[in-house]
């Protein structure tokens, strides 16, 4: 891999060296056994019905189905509890060790499997929120809290016990509480999504590696058009085309990598090793 030497190299020798960002998704946690919810391996719930992410994962669905959305999200924090961070988060977490001033995760999953694979809780970026925390569902106050303790469930199908029901209710205002991530039919913002804080991470970054996201939502594009736009690179690492290869085609500073992100992830910690050797 000449090529990743050289824009590693590149980075290095600027008098300001600029931030090296990763920018990742649900691929990424695939071996950890977290499947995607996309295409066919989408949402079931209560045994009988399917239902499209796009459907499901909305407040408009929340707001007339809200057993069945805790349902799903308190089955999935178990799975999540359950999962292991796999090779890549640990190599992550090794290239934060080498880069800790100038290192960023900006993350669109919501499994916190990045910093339990060893990345500093302040260098994740979580802009489709995460499972750690929950928000009252009517925004009585911009109060974000921890989740309740033993709610979750191991079963989709397994209702929901009174006691986690009263668990589950605000502590301001006794409305339910809802999961704090994003839901297809909200906007990122800033206070829970940090979109200003990745924007601009984003244009000082010199190199910044897309993995395990088809850049299927609106944010990891425009953090792609802003690094090419600010004079950075793009790598693009993903087994197949995707719409984040469509955008950085022919763009010069983007790079496409066709391997496992464990294969590149190794590769780059390596070199990056030897240069910090060499360059200190
Ligand atoms: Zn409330």
């Amino acid at each position: 891999m000449k090529q990743l030497k050289e824009i590693l190299k590149e980075n290095f020798q600027k008098e300001k060296r600029n931030k090296i960002t990763f920018l990742t998704g649900a691929g990424l946690s695939a071996a950890s056994g977290i499947p995607t919810y996309r295409g066919s391996d989408g949402i079931w719930v209560k045994g009988t019905k399917f239902h499209k992410p796009e459907e499901f994962g909305t407040f408009k669905y929340f707001s007339k189905n809200q057993e069945e959305v805790w349902q799903f999200n308190l089955f999935r924090k178990g799975m999540f509890a359950k999962a292991q961070p796999n090779d890549s988060h640990t190599l992550l977490a090794d290239i934060e060790q080498l880069i800790p001033e100038d290192f960023s995760i900006i993350t669109q999953n919501i499994d916190g499997l990045h910093q339990r694979g060893g990345n500093s809780g302040n260098k994740v970026y979580e802009i489709h929120g995460n499972m750690r925390t929950v928000r009252c569902s009517l925004e009585c106050s911009k109060a974000v809290y921890l989740y309740p303790k033993d709610i979750a469930l191991d079963r989709i199908d397994e209702e929901i016990s009174d006691e986690t029901w009263e668990k589950l209710e605000c502590p301001k205002c006794g409305a339910v509480l809802r999961p704090n991530i994003l839901w297809f039919d909200e906007y990122y913002n800033e206070r829970l999504y940090k979109v200003d804080s990745t924007l601009r991470i984003a244009k000082n970054t010199g190199i910044l590696v897309v993995i395990g996201t088809s850049g299927a939502t609106t944010l990891p594009l425009a953090l792609v058009k802003q690094t090419l736009n600010y004079g950075g690179y793009v790598l693009d690492v993903n087994l197949e085309d995707n719409n984040i290869t469509k955008l950085i085609k022919d763009k010069k500073r983007a790079v496409p990598f066709r391997m496992t992100s464990d294969a590149f992830l190794s590769e780059f910690h390596n070199i990056l090793d030897e240069l910090i050797l060499i360059h200190g």
